[in-house]
């Protein structure tokens, strides 16, 4: 047991039990509630960190919400018709023999318990107020609990820390960059890292063969409840190593963590290969809580009349139950499904005379049997179906079933998967140019370097691999290109040329040329893992200070402009805004 006793405190207000009765405490905290008594007595909650205790105080003191006192007093058990079985203290009080003010507080922005909702930016502005919120305690403990059980997991196995640089030249992780202007040299901007990539890979070159870091991030996106511009990563990269090396290092750590939290530590982390994640849940990070996969039907409409299902893929969900979603919710659900890029959303419900459905005129009885038959239908199941190019119908139903389905992100239990073998590259851009599925320094598998060569681009599949939880991308990774010959050939095929992948990259290249090992690596976002496990569908809530929606932090005004002396000793200008 910590001892929390200080020159100023005796105990903390949350950890007195009957135990302590007839102990004479002294106790520091806020004023949480205060409630009059007849008409010289009052109730006052006092709260620190560890919670709530009820003091009986002279009701002629000036004690109001937020004032933070220190009081001295006898614990005593509550009468039994007063005990609060819903609070930890519930069954005693402090009757207390002298208040101090230790300082005076005006009353709070909003009400401070969890109970009530409040706006967002009014949070963040007074954040120092928020944060006294139980809730928000009890994340950043989370929180805490979480990163020390990582660093602990990773120490075990061998890692060292190693601190990479926050002013370092562009890492592509295919976001945008921020960028910090150079006084010394105006004109010339540093990059903030989007990860330590680059820096971890040189590790591995300079012998440190199990590097790690609880590395900070900045990426330049649009905001979500999953994103912040700035967030924190488990990364690490190891030598001589492969890909389930890899696995196995970070399901360790990932354990440890929710064993910190839940008590429990996880067995074996299931995989699928990516392949299979799309035609199952149509999606790269499965969340496999829930069923309403994804099934096959392109075969029971090879020679269909339905003009809809002569498609080169088929695929339909069944909604369990589903039968009794209304006609306007399914007008709702086909706009949708159009908005993600479908021509249009089938829909039949299951009924005892049949499939009830407007297309159902144009099927066969044979489809409709084999329909039925494929997708395991029941009466009263609703069956949603997408006919397309393959892509598009994996896509659209994947978000169909996460919208039809998906269980908060509370219920259901920590569900991990590991999902391997990525293809090396997800499209191609404008130019034709294929885009890197992970970053360009990601080995292609073995096995298809054939392909590759061959210039099947979108068939070859990468050695690389992410960790999905409850449908939250927590992490990726991959095995490393280590030889410089195969690096600038992948960089030939990105369309990124000789001179431009030396002036970018020039000093990895470099320095593959003076031994590299084979190493491979992986990072991990601790935010939202923190989040999962704290119970929150929002990363905000275990952040201490993030920013908004829109990328703002009402609490210092950042973003701010900056004066013009500062702007010319940078040699920067700033034009008027773009209409
Ligand atoms: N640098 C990658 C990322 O931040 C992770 C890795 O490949 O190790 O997503």
């Amino acid at each position: 047991m910590t001892d929390y006793s200080t020159s100023m405190r005796t105990d903390r207000c949350g950890d007195l039990r009957v135990d302590d009765v007839g102990r004479d405490v002294t106790l520091c905290g806020w004023v949480d509630r205060r409630r009059e008594h007849g008409e010289h007595l009052a109730f006052v909650d006092l709260r620190d960190r560890s919670g709530v205790v009820q003091l009986v105080v002279d009701g002629a003191q000036d004690l109001r919400s937020e004032y933070v006192l220190q009081v001295s007093g006898t614990v005593r058990e509550r009468p039994a018709d007063t005990a609060n079985d819903s609070l930890a203290t519930g069954a005693v009080e402090i009757d207390t023999a002298e208040v101090t003010v230790l300082s005076v507080a005006e009353p709070p922005p909003f009400p401070l318990d969890d109970r009530t909702d409040v706006d967002e930016v009014l949070r963040l502005r007074h954040r120092y107020v928020d944060l006294r919120r139980p809730r928000l305690q009890r994340n950043l403990e989370v929180r805490a609990r979480v990163t020390s059980a990582v660093r602990g997991a990773m120490e075990e196995q061998g890692f060292v820390e190693v601190e990479t640089p926050m002013l370092i030249a562009s890492t592509p992780e295919g976001a945008r960059d921020f960028v910090v202007p150079s006084r010394k040299e105006p004109g010339s901007f540093y990059a903030l890292p989007q990860s330590p990539q680059i820096f971890k890979q040189l590790c591995m070159v300079g012998g440190v063969d199990r590097y790690y870091q609880i590395a900070r991030c900045l990426r330049d996106e649009d905001l979500r409840a999953d994103r912040q511009f700035e967030f924190m990563q488990l990364d690490a990269e190891a030598s001589f190593v492969s890909q389930d090396d890899v696995l196995s290092f970070i399901s360790h750590a990932v354990s440890a963590a929710a064993e910190a939290v839940t008590g429990e530590g996880l067995g074996e982390i299931p995989r699928m290969s990516w392949q299979e994640a799309q035609e199952r849940f149509g999606s790269d990070k499965p969340d496999i809580r829930f069923g309403m996969e994804l099934v096959e039907l392109t075969e029971a409409f090879t020679d269909t009349e339905f003009r809809a299902f002569q498609a080169s893929c088929v695929k339909g969900i069944r909604v369990p139950g589903g039968a009794d979603v209304s006609r306007n919710r399914l007008d709702d659900l086909t706009e949708q499904c159009k908005r993600w890029g479908a021509k249009g959303l089938v829909w039949m419900r299951v009924t005892d005379d049949g499939l009830d459905s407007p297309v159902a005129k144009f099927l066969t009885d044979d489809e409709k049997a084999a329909l039925a038959m494929t997708l395991e239908a029941e009466v009263g199941d609703l069956l949603l179906l997408v006919a397309d190019e393959r892509r598009t119908v994996r896509h659209v139903l994947g978000l169909l079933r996460l919208e039809l389905g998906r269980p908060p992100v509370t219920e259901g239990g920590l569900h991990f998967l590991w999902v391997v073998d990525f293809p090396l590259f997800e499209g191609l851009d404008e130019a034709g140019n294929p885009i890197p599925a992970h970053h360009p320094f990601t080995m292609p598998h073995e096995e298809d370097l054939e392909t590759l060569e061959r210039g099947d681009l979108l068939d070859v599949r990468s050695q690389a691999y992410d960790l999905v939880l409850n449908g939250w991308e927590l992490g990726s990774g991959s095995v490393r290109i280590h030889r410089g010959d195969v690096q600038e050939r992948i960089f030939s095929i990105l369309g990124i040329g000789s001179e431009e992948a030396h002036a970018k990259f020039g000093f990895l290249l470099d320095a593959f040329r003076y031994g590299a090992p084979p190493h491979a690596g992986f990072a991990f976002g601790m935010d939202r893992l923190t989040a999962i496990l704290a119970g929150e569908e929002n990363i905000r809530e275990v952040i201490a200070y993030p920013k908004t929606q829109s990328g703002a932090d009402p609490l210092t005004s950042a973003p701010t402009p900056i004066d013009d002396r500062h702007l010319d000793e940078l040699g920067l200008r700033v034009l008027p805004p773009v209409e």
